[in-house]
């Protein structure tokens, strides 16, 4: 149980569940908009390509974000497992983790779908603006982005949940509280 995604709207948590369930199974997360938003703070040339999309709130181009994500699973860290925060986010990029995964001769072991309240997200969102000044955290394109996980990444979900592979858990409540759901959820409490 040591190849998993997170799963959910933006605002539901799945940065700060990720890196806690990561440490706790001895696995890297790995956060396809963390790794952007270092990119892009160190100025390099896959940040270039990344702000414009992200600071607009949309999907970073397939091309990009899939060549990223398939480097990020070929480091040896993440042989033994990994969890995976923010991708895929649309079916093209189920797809193409498929052929990254059989690749490597892995597979995906569950995946773990964090759920929440619209009003709570956007709540949630603009405390953190408040507080970290994230520059795709302003009202207009959190909603966008609120749409853009509506139309593009809900529709996955079904994609794994055909195979069996899918545990919703509620992320409202403390760290604490949902940290423990997860972990229930992967068998590990
Ligand atoms: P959130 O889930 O709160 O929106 P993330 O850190 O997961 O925050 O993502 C921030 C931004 O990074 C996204 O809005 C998008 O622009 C970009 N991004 C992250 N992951 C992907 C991905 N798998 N495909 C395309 N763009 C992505």
């Amino acid at each position: 149980m040591n190849r998993l995604l997170i799963i959910g709207p933006p605002g539901a948590g799945k940065g700060t569940q990720a890196a806690r369930i990561a440490e706790e199974l001895g696995i890297p997360a790995i956060s396809t908009g963390g790794i952007f938003r270092k990119n892009i703070s160190e100025q390099t040339e896959l940040g270039r390509e990344a702000k414009s999309y992200i600071d607009a709130g949309n999907l970073v181009p397939d091309e990009v974000t899939n060549r990223m994500v398939r480097d990020r699973l070929g480091q040896d860290d993440a042989r033994g497992g990994f969890l995976l925060d923010g991708y895929p986010r649309n079916t093209a990029q189920v797809q193409e983790l498929d052929a990254i995964l059989e690749e490597l001769g892995q597979s995906l072991d569950r995946v773990l779908l964090l759920t929440a309240e619209d009003d709570e997200l956007v709540q949630r969102l603009l405390g953190r603006a408040a507080e970290q000044g994230r520059s795709d955290d302003t009202e207009e394109v959190i909603r966008h982005r609120l749409e853009v996980y509506r139309a593009e990444t809900a529709p996955i979900i079904g994609l794994y949940e055909q195979r069996g592979l899918v545990a919703r858990v509620d992320g409202l409540g403390t760290v604490q509280e949902v940290a423990e759901r997860l972990l229930a959820a992967l068998g590990r409490s």
